[in-house]
């Protein structure tokens, strides 16, 4: 591959993406049930952006971990259908085979990338267990040199489009029970003993040029295809996992930045009352909180460019992968929702970004670990050392932790009190947040050690001192509020008369 240097060819990526998303707008405002037909998949990936996810030793451009980071950003600022297809192809496919993947396999893989715009995915949930993940019962069977593997899998994003697919199955034990363990294996669609055929295209709510569905697999694969872990399969799976969900802070960035430009943008041109809506307080506190979300996301990406290379080993790393991973993706939610109050009625048209940007932002708090699971496991992590090493006080714990020392000192006022180590779920969920919270605040605080502007960065911590504030009041004074099961009965108010009736 021609040299030329990495950070000119990420701009060259992302003109192209804004050239190719001016020409062909249908990109991303038709709604492609089998997703993006060939030739405009062909227009996106025009300058092969994936080599930067393919080794210089089989012809890629080889990046490390900061240049695949700011790829996701720039091409998410474009479109963040597009980031998330490129997140999807480097992060849950290329990467994982680079680490994982044996040598027979890779050759073919990398020359069909490179050289005809092939795709590859990732397939691990099944209609009957998404978050069980671990529960699944796609299976598998080794008869010599060949793998049999049988199974149904949904939701794998660019079904049907992608040409290869890593998938994730259980083998058959000699009682026919299935082994606790995962394995993996890269399947190649185009080959025809390797069959995954698409049972149902999924109407889908937004991220139109990716294809969703329900996909059946019965693949004789040759056994070179597994992916081959260090331990085992289950930790495998939980390094690609959290270097997938660190990575998430690239494609969140690249998002959020755009959201923040389009809102100062639309705010200084728009008159609302006879003055530009920048000059109201509460579209300025809309505004100073896009900053803070851009600031923190940054500073996650800042972060995650020191430790996601794939020579790391993330398995030890749940507590910060699923932090990052709810917090950033709650910022991109509540960014494009603000967006969109901001651009009022305009905003509410499919063809204009802030819509848009509601619905394809909201998946990312259900895919890659729910958020509302994500942080219960932040809080039963934390509970669980403090119980082990006889910590009550969270300001206590959190101040000797690595991850959040400099945070904790910042915040000691607010978060010093003791915590109820047999609270309910819905508590620890709270807790979690505001763990979470702490975690990103202090990769936030790493940014004084850098050039990064200093008045953002206060700002930001600003703004989560007002969010941690609220969370704790909010968790202190929380009563169990119990589900009424028979919701229906007596519960119709046209059946009771009025107790005060105005007379006019
Ligand atoms: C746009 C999109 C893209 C996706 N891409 C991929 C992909 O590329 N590859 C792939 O394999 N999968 C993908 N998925 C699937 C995704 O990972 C799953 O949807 C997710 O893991 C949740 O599983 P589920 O939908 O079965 O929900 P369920 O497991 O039924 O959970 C639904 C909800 O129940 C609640 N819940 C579940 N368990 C708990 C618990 N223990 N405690 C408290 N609350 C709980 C949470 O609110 C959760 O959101 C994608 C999904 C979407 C929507």
């Amino acid at each position: 591959m021609e040299k030329q240097n990495i950070e000119s060819f990420i701009n060259e990526c992302q003109l192209a993406l804004r050239n190719a998303l001016t020409t062909y707008p249908e990109i991303e405002t038709t709604n492609y049930l089998q997703g993006l037909p060939k030739e405009l998949v062909e227009k996106i990936f025009r300058l092969k952006p994936l080599s930067l996810f393919i080794p210089e030793s089989y012809g890629g451009r080889g990046g490390t971990a900061r240049h695949r980071l700011a790829l996701l950003e720039a091409i998410s600022y474009e479109s963040i259908g597009v980031g998330l297809m490129m997140g999807i192809n480097g992060s849950l496919f290329l990467e994982p085979v680079s680490k994982y993947g044996q040598e027979e396999t890779k050759t073919d893989i990398y020359n069909s990338f490179l050289n005809s715009s092939s795709l590859g995915g990732l397939m691990i949930t099944e209609p009957d267990f998404g978050t069980d993940a671990l529960s699944m019962r796609t299976s598998y069977s080794q008869i010599g040199n060949h793998v049999h593997l049988k199974g149904a899998k949904h939701w794998g994003g660019l079904t049907g489009l992608a040409d290869f697919w890593i998938v994730t199955g259980r083998k058959i034990k000699p009682n026919n029970k299935l082994a606790r363990d995962i394995d993996l294996f890269v399947v190649d669609r185009n080959k025809r003993e390797q069959k995954i055929s698409v049972d149902e295209y999924y109407h889908k709510l937004g991220l139109f040029l990716i294809p969703y569905g329900l996909n059946n697999i019965d693949a004789r694969i040759p056994a070179t295809s597994r992916l081959i872990p260090k331990t085992s399969g289950i930790k495998l799976m939980m390094d690609l996992l959290h270097r997938s969900r660190l990575r998430l802070s690239g494609i969140g960035l690249g998002f959020i930045k755009r959201m923040l430009d389009e809102a100062v943008n639309h705010c200084r041109q728009r008159y609302v009352g006879g003055k530009s809506l920048m000059a109201y307080d509460q579209v300025q506190h809309r505004i100073s909180l896009l900053q803070a979300c851009f600031t923190v996301s940054s500073a996650m990406c800042h972060y995650t460019a020191g430790v996601s290379s794939i020579r790391n080993d993330l398995t030890s790393y749940a507590l910060q992968a699923n932090a990052a991973k709810s917090v950033l993706t709650d910022m991109m939610h509540d960014s494009a929702q603000s967006l969109l109050q901001l651009t009022g009625a305009k905003g509410y048209r499919r063809d204009h970004i802030a819509g848009r940007a509601v619905v394809d932002s909201r998946p990312f708090q259900i895919f890659e670990g729910s958020n509302d699971v994500m942080y219960s496991q932040v809080a039963d992590y934390v509970l669980k050392k403090m119980k082990k090493s006889k910590y009550r006080n969270l300001y206590d714990f959190l101040n000797q932790l690595e991850l959040t020392t400099n945070a904790a000192d910042h915040f000691k006022d607010v978060i010093s009190f003791d915590l109820n180590f047999s609270s309910v779920q819905r508590a620890r969920v709270k807790l979690g947040k505001i763990i979470a919270k702490l975690i990103t605040a202090n990769f936030t605080f790493n940014l004084y050690e850098t050039d990064f502007q200093e008045d953002l960065v206060d700002n930001a911590l600003e703004v989560i001192g007002n969010e941690l504030a609220s969370m704790i009041s909010s968790l202190k004074q929380s009563r169990l509020v119990s589900v009424v099961e028979n919701y229906s009965e007596n519960s119709d108010w046209k059946l009771y008369q009025p107790l005060t009736t105005a007379i006019v």
